[in-house]
């Protein structure tokens, strides 16, 4: 039965949010403050952390990027405005998905359903794969991927994405089947979700993230990976 932790300091909120996701049968870990969110993360090892961003003693940014230095557990972020998501979903924090307040029950718990099922079928084991492309490497069974001899730590949907790309080495792969592979859900008609973890994820893979070798833009389309050697040289005149 997966675990849930959710961080909120609504009461209305935090209650009906817990009564129905122990109503779909997850165990529910509730914590009011940003503090006792990262302490009950630590020491319960949930499958899923719900954390809202605005939290009294630390807040829900920090609370994110300190968790994802530590684990790569799926988090999803709740937030009041439309202006925090590039931040959520960017870069700095590394959220894996985010729901903008006020939302519907329904779209939640899909959401959280989504999370789950990817992260269900991920640990089993079943497919075991070894995706090599120059200088990268990613190892869908320990879910690690290493730049070279260096280990880069990625966010859960981060790592599904590259592995997504790569499997499909040369492929243009449009935005919405992306998100459809990697989300696993008909995301509610946003598709910069598939840009800014792209973005977030050339900052990582990428030596000039501004000039990708790897994951490179299709205009029009989505993104295609090649690997540098996959290019050809362009001919001496
Ligand atoms: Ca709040």
């Amino acid at each position: 039965m997966p675990t849930i932790l959710l961080v909120e300091d609504e009461a209305v909120l935090g209650e009906t949010l817990r009564y129905n996701l122990e109503r779909e049968g997850h165990t529910v870990l509730h914590a009011t403050d940003g503090v006792q969110g990262l302490e009950l993360a630590r020491s319960s090892q949930p499958d899923l952390v719900i954390l809202d961003v605005m939290l009294p003693r630390l807040d829900g940014f920090s609370v994110c990027r300190i968790l994802r230095t530590e684990s790569a557990v799926p988090i999803l972020m709740l937030t009041a405005r439309q202006d925090e998501v590039d931040r959520i979903a960017g870069l700095e924090l590394g959220a894996d998905d985010y729901v903008i307040k006020p939302f519907s029950l329904g779209e939640l718990l899909a959401r959280v359903r989504a999370i789950l099922r990817r992260g269900q079928r991920d640990t089993a084991g079943l497919q075991r794969e070894l995706l090599q492309s120059g200088e990268l490497k990613v190892d869908t069974g320990s879910r690690r991927m290493w730049r070279g001899n260096q280990e880069v730590v990625l966010s859960a949907k981060e790592f599904d994405l590259l592995a997504c790309l790569m499997r499909h080495r040369g492929m243009a792969l449009s935005r919405d089947l992306l998100l459809e592979r990697v989300w696993g859900y008909e995301f509610i008609g946003d598709s910069r979700t598939v840009d800014v973890h792209v973005r977030w994820l050339r900052e990582k893979i990428e030596r000039d993230p501004s000039q990708p070798e790897y994951v490179t833009t299709v205009r029009g389309i989505g993104y295609r990976f090649q690997s540098p050697e996959d290019v050809p040289a362009p001919a001496h005149s």
